[in-house]
């Protein structure tokens, strides 16, 4: 049985520097209105992440030949956990830079590195996740997208769903089975398709607070040459759910109500008022704990370790944490006071998006059934 070791983290001694860096580039281009503060790492601004890009905080710990800084991994962490706090609008680069760069890097064959790792670093190309298909998003082995071979290349035909940021995306990682008639994780495989390719269609999704986030993709009869396969043909499966364990163990996972926590410590601060007193004692102490089991599991990636069932974990403690805010929020503090309006908006958006916080990256229910496997309950 596996357990979950939290270790203390030797913070870089580069980490102040880099924290005020960060802070100043948010104060001076950063998102000023609290709504689009929160939940921030969905909130694309192009031009933001390509400031970014050139303070050299995009693609940190990559090699300096294919465009990064060779920084460590919890160098990187201060950054990301800076930009977060502060509500930043990082979700144009968000995907490429937590896992399609790094995906390219262990699997694209040079062609592949050289065309997109460089320009994500320079915060110029963004990359969406191709997994979810009608039909196929817990069960995602059922994914029925298909690549066949023609030629020297592949021809792609199918639909994906869900995906976060495609409309202004460069370039999707999108899993698809690439042999026909094979079954559930077997046949698949990994491709990296341009977004500008004739035939991929993107039809936007419109949230419920109006926002336009996510979408469809239709693929019909796209042709791709054979180096835009990444990795091993009928690998695919091991492949994305490797990657899963960069996509489950970052700040994000806990920090999407961030904003409203600190606009409550605000608005706490001109009352004489015990329970919002309490609950920021509470919520400050669950940010602690939540903090130091991120960066424990950060600090094993950096170690080249794979901590996927401790990443699967913070995911499922941090997106509860990220959900219980805006309730407790409106539980605890008067919104309908005059002085209440920016935390009563934040608190409201928060309170129709935050649901999603568990379906994202995989639901509950699903992460649940990963821990107790890996805890040898199952
Ligand atoms: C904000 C947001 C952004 C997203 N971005 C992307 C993206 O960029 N790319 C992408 O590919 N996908 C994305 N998704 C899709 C997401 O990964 C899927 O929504 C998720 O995997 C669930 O799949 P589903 O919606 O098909 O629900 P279903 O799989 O139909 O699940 C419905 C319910 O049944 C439960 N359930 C299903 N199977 C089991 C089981 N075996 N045991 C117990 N309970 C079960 C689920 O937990 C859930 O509560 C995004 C989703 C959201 C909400």
């Amino acid at each position: 049985m596996q357990t979950f070791v939290t270790e203390a983290v030797d913070w870089p001694e580069t980490a102040p520097a880099l924290r005020e860096q960060v802070r100043a580039l948010v104060a001076e281009h950063g998102e000023r209105d609290p709504v689009r503060r929160a939940n921030s790492w969905t909130k694309a601004n192009p031009q933001f992440s390509k400031k970014l890009g050139e303070a050299g905080l995009l693609g940190m710990t990559w090699p300096k030949e294919y465009g990064g800084h060779e920084r460590s991994q919890l160098e990187r962490y201060v950054v990301i956990e800076e930009l977060l706090a502060a509500g930043a609008p990082v979700g144009a680069h968000w995907i490429a830079d937590r896992q399609s760069g790094p995906l390219l890097l262990r699997l694209g064959n040079e062609e592949l590195k050289r065309r997109w790792v460089p320009a994500i670093a320079r915060g110029e190309a963004f990359a969406c996740i191709g997994l979810s298909e009608p039909g196929s998003g817990s069960d995602l082995a059922s994914v029925r997208t298909a690549a066949r071979r023609d030629g020297d290349g592949w021809v792609l035909n199918g639909q994906k769903v869900w995906t976060t940021g495609a409309h202004v995306s460069h370039f999707m990682i999108a899993l698809v089975r690439s042999e026909a008639g094979s079954e559930r994780q077997q046949g698949l495989s990994q491709f990296v398709v341009p977004m500008d390719t004739p035939g991929v269609s993107v039809k936007p999704i419109i949230d419920l607070t109006g926002a336009h986030e996510f979408n469809e993709v239709f693929f019909e009869d796209v042709r791709l040459p054979e180096t835009a396969l990444l990795g091993t043909e009928g690998e695919g499966w091991k492949q994305a759910t490797a990657e899963l364990s960069l996509e489950r163990a970052g700040p994000e996972r806990y920090l999407s109500s961030m904003v409203l926590f600190l606009e409550l410590v605000r608005y706490a601060g001109a009352k004489q008022d015990m329970a919002l007193q309490q609950l920021i004692g509470r919520l400050t102490a669950d940010a602690w704990t939540l903090r130091l089991m991120s960066a424990s599991v950060a600090a094993k990636l950096a170690r080249g370790e794979d901590p996927a069932l401790e990443a699967t974990m913070v995911k499922d403690l941090g997106n509860s944490y990220e959900q219980a805010i805006p309730q407790l929020v409106q539980a605890a503090a008067d919104l309908g006071d005059t002085d209440a309006a920016t935390l009563r908006d934040v608190c409201f958006y928060l309170l129709q998006v935050s649901p999603s916080f568990s379906l994202r990256g995989g639901t509950r229910e699903i992460i649940k059934g990963i821990i107790a496997r890996g805890l040898g309950l199952r």
